[in-house]
This record gives C-alpha cells, structure tokens and sequence, in this order.
C-alpha cells in the first residue's frame, strides 16, 4: 500500500510581478488562479470547482436587482458604543474602521427593489462588516425592513451571512434574535412570504434568528451553517460528529433546509418563488 503519492501535476504559483493587484483571484478552495472578470460574470463562482466566493452586501443586492432603482432604508441610523466595550481595541474604533473599509455604516443593508419585475424587500448581511453581526442597529434594519414589507404587502428576503451576535453590544445584541423573530411572527399573521437565503457562513445569533424563519429556507452550495462550532459541539455531547456536519447538504438531508442553489440560478429561483407565494 502506498501510502503517499507524488502528485502528476505541477502546481504553478504566479510571480507576484505577474500578478497585478485586482486582476486575478486565487481559489480558496481548489487553488486556482481565476481571473477576476471570468469571476465576476460567474456571479463569484469559481469556474474549476464550484467554491462560492464570498459576496458584499451591496454585491448580493445588484446580483438580484432587475436594476439599480432600488431604494435603501435606514441608512442614516449609526451604531453606537452603548457599553462603551473594549477588548484588544475600543468597539468604537472597530466600528470606524469596519466603516471605512466596507463603506456601510453597518452591516446590513436593507432595501426596496424589484426582482423580475416584481417588488421585494431585501435585508443584506456583509460578513466584511465585522463578521456581519448582528448588533442593535442590525436588528433594529431588519425589524423596520420587515415592518415596511408589511405595510407596503411586499414579500421579504434576507440574504444571510454573519459569524452571530456582535459580543461587543453584549445583551442588546442578543435582544435582537427575538425582537427580529417577533417582528417576522407579525409579518407571517399577515401571510406574507419570507424568505431566508443562508450563505456561508451563517452561524450563531443569526442562524438561530431570523435566518431559521423562513417560510423558504434556501442556501447557497457548502456554506456553513450551524449556531456554535463543531468543536465546542464535539466537546460538549463528547461524540464524533458526522461527516459534513453543519454544512447545508447535511441540513437539507435533515430536513432543516428547503433547498440549495447554486448562485447562478438564485435570482430566478427567488423569482418563481415569489411569483408562487404572492399568487401573481
Ligand atoms: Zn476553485
């Protein structure tokens, strides 16, 4: 038996001088070089092995949108330093540099737009916005994103991708899992659609929220889904845990999810969906 085998291929690493900045991405799942407009026109999908690339909140709102006639909600309501925390860094100084660096002022965006033509309110999570938490801000986003889809009879979808609740709001970030979750009881009273689109990673704060309400539960190939990590699930019930464990293949064999969509067809599965639900 051979243990190790010398690999038939020779693996190629690009000199840097060969590698202008924004030009070309590398895989983070297979290790292929792909260049960025190929990606981009494959919706963030890598073209070798089907790894979905990571996507910003206003990224994911243009993939959808029919056309740049959206209108953004609540973008003037600013996070704030309630507990005045500070770990390695002040919250308040990490809050300024997430700013900066994503252009948000938090990290959902949520807005009014059409998908095929038809009206939805879409409530975006950017995981680049420390690690798409949710904070207070977040939540209260979603619950006026919701309130407006009630008003307005529209249905609601959100587009999840955070690492949980925000520590650094402590409690009150913890308060917005069941105030999104009371918000969405009113939406459903209403018989409204919801819809959750899970993408990787949905964990924590907001898997156990809002992002496990829908009415349609969807997520994107391979994501991670799970409230706490494998390992401290592993420690806690002292059990080895099956392959795959926490990934959205295992949850739709479970039956905690609706389907998975690869992202290219996200936009006209979300649209018959609708077109289903809202009966037009
Ligand atoms: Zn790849």
């Amino acid at each position: 038996m051979v243990w190790f085998r010398k690999p038939k291929y020779t693996i190629l690493t690009p000199k840097k001088k060969d590698m202008p900045d924004g030009l070309w991405t590398k895989c983070e799942s297979c290790g292929e070089i792909v260049y960025n407009k190929k990606l981009e026109e494959n919706f963030r999908v890598c073209p070798e092995c089907d790894y979905h690339f990571r996507m910003g909140a206003w990224e994911r709102i243009r993939m959808l949108a029919d056309d740049d006639n959206f209108v953004e909600y609540d973008r003037d309501i600013m996070p704030t330093d309630p507990l005045r925390f500070s770990d390695t860094k002040p919250y308040a100084e990490r809050l300024a540099e997430a700013q900066k660096k994503t252009g948000l002022t938090e990290a959902v965006v949520t807005v009014e737009m059409q998908i095929e033509g038809m009206p939805v309110v879409v409530g975006a999570l950017d995981f680049g916005f420390m690690g798409g938490s949710m904070a207070s801000v977040v939540g209260e986003k979603i619950c006026r994103a919701i309130e407006k889809a009630r008003e307005k009879k529209l249905p609601f979808i959100t587009i999840c991708s955070s690492g949980g609740a925000r520590m650094q709001e402590g409690i009150l970030s913890l308060m917005q899992m069941p105030k999104t979750s009371a918000a969405l009881g009113l939406f459903a009273e209403d018989g409204l659609p919801y819809i959750a689109v899970l993408t990787n990673p949905t964990t924590g704060g907001v898997s156990a929220s809002f992002a496990s309400l829908g009415d349609i539960i969807i997520a994107e190939p391979k994501a991670l889904i799970g409230f706490a990590g494998p390992r401290v699930i592993k420690q806690t019930i002292q059990q080895e845990l099956p392959p795959g464990f926490q990934t959205g293949e295992f949850l739709l064999e479970h039956g905690m999810l609706d389907m998975i969509v690869h992202r290219p067809e996200l936009k006209s599965t979300l649209a018959r969906l609708i077109r289903m639900l809202m009966n037009s």
